[in-house]
């Protein structure tokens, strides 16, 4: 499916639109003809029944940051997401669970939400037997989008906040649901207009006859602010609650019987889904150590250790400088039961763990433990080789002479590989000092300039 040249051209197309677009789907002929069928038999036989057991489907969370691992959408963020996304879907007998842990990827042009990228890359990362979601930064000025072709979905961060429903509706298209509009897209006239009575409800519009004619495919808040009228004259406002319209986010509430029933079909068509996912809601795990009597312990490499919560998919870590919860220092998924974990200065810091099952992420956080750091002249590891401070030759060899010059006056420790204080000294600004080392070994050189530390290495042969 992936080579063929017509779908290649169809995503250039899409390219081109995607750049004023809110959402630039356009499901492939395949699903259109799989949901027209489907449409067609409820009128012979009527709408399927739901079954009172819960389809649980797999889905595979991406984080994309650019290249330098900027730009992730934060766990606190996914966890949410994956919350309300479960409730939006909760009528439709359909539930998500995460098949595996979150991924994260580096890439300038999936950050951006490059359709080459996606179209030449995605493939790479996914999950097969799941649903693809990656989340993505900037770029592109849509907020999300279904691919046919490769068969994931790409959010936008920021159309990911709370109570959002950009993920709601992509996932709608990936179970086969065009826009309520559908025909209307980009400020096309499909010339069938869907009618008010009904009259034509499977031949115009989404071929569904329980949602509403719409022909508003920009962004409107409810109630729309002008009245449309149908090709009989009626005037009427579209129905604004439904996902797959384009109305705001916090306009919309529902898929309609019909959409929710092709949903369901589509997903067994797929064959991924199960009917068991954990969707308990467990204990919060006891935080061991660092504990709340910790003071002064050096702000690099603390190893945060928490009790195993039987059954547990994984933690959700958070550390916060002074407890506010909304500026997080550490937000993190951990698949155990620590995390060695690098903070900076001399501060009081909160940390809380809340232990999720692989269905269900919505429970709170268990009490926050506190600890304080301290930072000391060895303390600050930065790898970052201090621009200011000059050590040759390096390598150097057993008892030869070492120079330092720095342009600044600098605090100066050398210390082995083990952390043993080998020399400290005072380095006067652009004044040469020399010594030697007599083992051989690798050192490192801390030089503290005004309030910067820096760490340099050294290897002596
Ligand atoms: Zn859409």
């Amino acid at each position: 499916m992936k080579s063929t040249i017509t779908l290649f051209f169809s995503l250039l197309a899409l390219l081109v639109k995607a750049q004023t677009t809110f959402c630039p789907t356009e499901l492939s002929a395949d699903q259109l003809r799989w949901l027209r069928q489907f449409q067609l038999q409820i009128d012979q036989n009527g709408l399927p029944g739901k079954s009172a057991v819960i389809t649980y489907v797999p889905v595979k969370f991406h984080i994309i940051g650019n290249n330098d691992g900027v730009g992730y959408y934060s766990i606190t963020s996914i966890m949410r997401a994956f919350c309300d996304l479960n409730e939006d879907f909760l009528p439709s007998g359909l539930q998500f669970y995460l098949a595996d842990s979150i991924s994260y990827i580096n890439d300038n042009d999936l950050y951006a939400g490059n359709s080459d990228a996606i179209w030449f890359r995605s493939e790479d990362y996914k999950k097969e037997g799941a649903v693809n979601v990656f989340f993505h930064g900037a770029g592109m000025q849509w907020c999300g989008v279904y691919f046919p072709g490769v068969d994931v979905v790409f959010v936008k961060n920021s159309c990911q906040g709370s109570n959002a429903t950009t993920l709601t509706h992509e996932l709608g298209h990936f179970f086969s649901l065009p826009h309520t509009f559908s025909g209307w897209e980009n400020g096309n006239d499909p010339g069938n207009w869907e009618r008010l009575d009904g009259s034509n409800c499977r031949n115009a519009g989404d071929g569904f006859c329980d949602t509403k004619a719409d022909y508003v495919s920009q962004r409107w808040g409810c109630p729309l602010a002008w009245t449309l009228k149908d090709p009989t004259n009626t005037p009427f406002k579209p129905d604004s609650s439904i996902y797959m319209s384009y109305s705001s986010d916090q306009c919309q509430s529902r898929f309609s019987e019909e959409q929710m029933a092709a949903m369901r079909l589509n997903v067994f068509s797929r064959n991924i889904s199960t009917l068991t996912a954990d969707v308990r809601a467990l204990p919060s795990p006891t935080l061991l150590q660092p504990s709340s009597l910790a003071k002064d312990i050096s702000p690099n490499a603390i190893n945060l250790v928490w009790q195993k919560v039987p059954g547990a998919f994984a933690y959700h870590v958070q550390i916060a400088r002074f407890g506010d919860w909304n500026y997080l220092n550490y937000d993190a998924l951990v698949y155990d039961t620590s995390a060695l974990i690098d903070l900076f200065g001399s501060w009081k810091y909160a940390w809380r763990v809340k232990a999720i099952t692989n269905a269900y992420t919505c429970g709170g956080f268990g009490l926050a433990d506190t600890f304080t750091t301290k930072e000391t002249l060895t303390g600050l590891v930065q790898t970052e080789t201090q621009k200011n401070l000059s050590i040759y030759p390096n390598p150097s060899d057993r008892n030869q002479q070492l120079n330092f010059i720095a342009s600044e006056m600098s605090e100066i420790e050398i210390r082995d590989i083990e952390g043993r204080l080998v020399h400290s000294f005072r380095l006067e600004p652009k004044r040469l000092l020399q010594l030697s080392l007599n083992k051989a070994g690798l050192y490192l050189v801390y030089c503290k300039q005004l309030d910067k530390v820096s760490v340099s290495r050294v290897l002596v042969n």
